[in-house]
């Protein structure tokens, strides 16, 4: 009996030896001394751009543009019933009713369309509304939320580093970000003159 306990400790002894010394090894062989980044949550938003019609192909480009820009959320294509963001397209101006962080309704309205905005560049706007983004009518062709306020000839739908990072904080959760969840917002005017 004792003797099997001994044994059994030795072995016990033996294998935590071995496997320290590969962790050594590992540690120390392998060169690389740069702790490995504490991972990042992401939060996933899918949305259904099914609906989209004509502008289907600009809703994806706008949730490229946004997956490129941030990295703890990702808009991806919904599959089956998970779309927490709809779009739509329809005559009236590009709106969206946001109904909390990455959920709500976006309406690609042909009205700015027909003004001459740039369509990704409309779906790209009014996702930043749907991360927590609101208007910002600066002017400026470098912000994403300058709207109509940006000239229209504006393609770009690379988001200013503010607002990548607004969009970063949104998603990171938080006491503010939870409140501003249970918030409902309606942007209805980004492209109206
Ligand atoms: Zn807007």
């Amino acid at each position: 009996m004792t003797t099997t306990l001994r044994r059994t400790a030795g072995s016990l002894a033996a294998a935590f030896t071995l496997v320290l010394s590969f962790a050594l090894v590992q540690g120390f062989g392998g060169g690389t001394a740069v702790a490995a980044p504490a991972p990042t949550a992401v939060r996933v938003v899918y949305y259904d751009a099914s609906q989209a019609q004509e502008f289907k192909a600009a809703v994806d480009e706008g949730a490229a543009a946004w997956n490129k820009a941030v990295r703890n959320v990702q808009l991806k294509p919904a599959t089956g019933g998970n779309a927490a963001v709809r779009v739509y397209a329809d005559n009236g101006w590009p709106r969206t009713y946001q109904s909390g962080f990455g959920r709500g309704t976006v309406y690609m309205g042909r009205e700015a369309v027909n003004d001459g905005f740039y369509p990704p560049r409309i779906a790209t706007h009014e996702l930043g509304h749907i991360l927590g983004l609101p208007d910002n009518r600066n002017g400026r062709c470098d912000y994403l939320m300058s709207g109509h306020s940006s000239p229209v000839s504006c393609k770009s739908t690379t988001p200013h580093s503010t607002e990548a990072a607004q969009v970063e904080r949104n998603a990171g959760g938080g006491i503010a970000a939870l409140a501003r969840d249970s918030r409902e917002s309606a942007f209805a005017d980004c492209f109206v003159f």
